[in-house]
């Protein structure tokens, strides 16, 4: 599996470039409450709500002592603002609670499983949320599964699972070092643009050689239904 992740990974290099990365990693926290926003919604939507929250006021430590239905009202912009402010309010006043100040540094001298284990301990926090902590913020090769990730490793071939976490499990134990930042970002990117839920566009595709869906569809295999990765889109 290895192997096959770096050749995705090259061919996708190819045809996407390195993905960029910031010179100075985000805040865990920053990071943390960004991706909680980002469900289920469009990058503007949910910088807009990281704004709104963020920029009015002093701190993490002034937002904690907002009520839920205030910051619901900041991140309105977003949606699922019932759910994401429930998130919000309770990791910063857990965290608060436990460690007595609201910061994730703590967590950087930490191994990538125990920092899993820690920030998906806090209720709303799952899997991909903490992972995109552990990739983004503090820069380990850790590839977070969101739904793209888990359609287009299914159907390529990497995997075969039914869930984002499974597959999340899967790919992270045969990962090999340095990819994960290029091979999560480019095959997002490839997601969004080409192996799309509905009617992949596999004559185009980077992959086309080596993709295991493609090689089903011709030899007159399983075809996926639209309502298989419609369903799979809602999972978060
Ligand atoms: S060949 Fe088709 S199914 Fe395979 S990754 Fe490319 S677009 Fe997706």
């Amino acid at each position: 599996m290895k192997k096959k992740i770096r050749l995705v990974n090259k061919l996708l290099i190819e045809k996407y470039g390195i993905p960029l990365r910031s010179k100075v990693p985000p805040d865990p926290v920053d990071l943390l409450i960004a991706t909680i926003l980002s469900q289920n919604t469009n990058d503007k939507n949910s910088y807009k709500a990281f704004q709104n929250l963020k920029n009015n006021y002093k701190d993490w430590n002034e937002i904690e002592k907002l009520t839920r239905s205030q910051i619901e009202k900041k991140i309105k912009i977003a949606g699922l603002g019932k759910q994401k402010s429930n998130s919000i309010k309770q990791f910063l006043s857990s965290l608060k609670k436990e460690k007595h100040k609201i910061s994730l540094e703590y967590l950087r001298k930490e191994d990538d499983r125990k920092i899993l284990e820690e920030l998906t301990s806090y209720i709303g926090i799952g899997v991909k949320t903490a992972s995109c902590v552990l990739l983004f913020s503090l820069r380990r090769n850790v590839c977070p599964v969101d739904t793209h990730v888990h359609r287009t490793t299914n159907r390529i071939g990497i995997v075969k699972t039914n869930t984002p976490d499974k597959s999340f499990d899967i790919i992270n134990k045969n990962l090999p070092e340095g990819v994960a930042h290029s091979f999560h970002t480019n095959l997002i990117k490839l997601g969004r643009e080409i192996c799309r839920p509905a009617n992949p566009n596999c004559s185009i595709c980077p992959l086309l050689n080596i993709c295991e869906y493609e090689k089903k569809n011709l030899n007159g295999g399983i075809k996926y239904k639209e309502n298989d990765f419609l369903l799979l889109d809602s999972i978060k």
